[in-house]
């Protein structure tokens, strides 16, 4: 079987396998093999890595993946790629596919039994419509990550990247930035997959912190305060925690915990640092364990 990553090879497996694009699952896939390097230069891959490939499409980035790592596991939602998959990746003895959702798969299980519970990488091409959830599950669940390398929408890749103070600045800046560092590696047009997307693209990668930047008593209060700031985006923060749903706090203990951290009450959330949002979570933090105590005692 031919290397992928060009066009015409591509195009020869496609039509070989008499291959349907769903648009539902985000299938683009990479013909572009200036691409392909770049991001497996990015993500450091050695010969002791293990990595976990989501969504590998006809196997493109897989090969790739296969003559630079010791292991690959990828994991494909469509069945129909399962055959194609084994014969382009049929040179390979360094690869498991899993037709699975990712979103529905055990990666601390994978990584346990398969690396022995040490770091992993994760590098993909991201279906777009679930890039979220994929990377916020990675982070969340405390699966051990040493980087994530991986094609996301521009416009995701700079959401991931600012700071306060820019439109594109909200809670997936400060979820990502919390758990690691960020660097946009490659801007990429739509010509270089197939079909073109309708948006431009880049390369992210996102290297874990080995401990957090800053101390958060209750990183899921930090994580609702966020939400609620950036919910209502033109409204004030203070309004922004009173109006959420899930967070249910008196406006006394919002408008002490803002004057608290020396801010001004008309302070907009998207104005905040990740430093600010810690404080305001640990504050707020304390002041509702103190009423927990003081409820308590009456
Ligand atoms: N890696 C290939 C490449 O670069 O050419 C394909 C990338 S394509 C953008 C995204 C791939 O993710 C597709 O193969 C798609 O079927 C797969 N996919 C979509 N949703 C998925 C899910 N929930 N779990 C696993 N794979 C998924």
């Amino acid at each position: 079987m031919a290397t992928l990553g060009n066009p015409q090879n591509t195009i020869a497996v496609l039509q070989k396998y008499n291959f349907n694009f769903q648009k539902k699952f985000g299938q683009n896939f990479l013909i572009d093999t200036h691409v392909l390097d770049k991001i497996i230069r990015a993500a450091e891959i050695t010969r002791e890595d293990f990595v976990l490939e989501i969504g590998p499409g006809i196997g493109t980035m897989t090969q790739y993946l296969c003559e630079n790592a010791r292991q690959v596991l990828a994991v494909e939602i469509d069945k129909t790629l399962i055959p194609i998959l084994a014969d382009t990746l049929s040179e390979y003895g360094n690869v498991e596919v899993l037709n699975e959702d990712i979103l529905k798969v055990d990666i601390n299980r994978i990584a346990r039994e398969k690396n022995d519970g040490k770091p992993i990488k994760v590098v993909a091409n991201l279906p777009y419509y679930i890039t979220t959830p994929i990377i916020m599950g990675l982070f969340e669940s405390h699966v051990p990550i040493d980087s994530i390398t991986v094609m996301v929408q521009k416009e995701v890749a700079d959401r991931m990247q600012v700071g306060p103070g820019t439109k594109d600045y909200g809670a997936l800046s400060l979820a990502v930035q919390y758990y690691a560092r960020p660097e946009i590696v490659a801007n990429v047009p739509p010509n270089c997959f197939m079909p073109r997307p309708k948006v431009g693209s880049a390369v992210i990668r996102l290297v874990r912190h080995e401990k957090p930047t800053v101390e958060v008593e209750d990183e899921r209060l930090m994580f609702r305060l966020i939400r609620a700031s950036f919910n209502q985006r033109r409204k004030t923060l203070a309004n922004g925690l009173n109006n959420s749903g899930e967070l249910k706090l008196s406006k006394e203990v919002i408008t002490r915990a803002i004057e608290e951290l020396g801010l001004s009450p008309g302070i907009r959330g998207e104005a905040l640092t990740l430093g600010q949002f810690a404080k305001l979570s640990n504050i707020i933090y304390g002041m509702l364990h103190d009423l927990t105590v003081e409820s308590l005692q009456h």
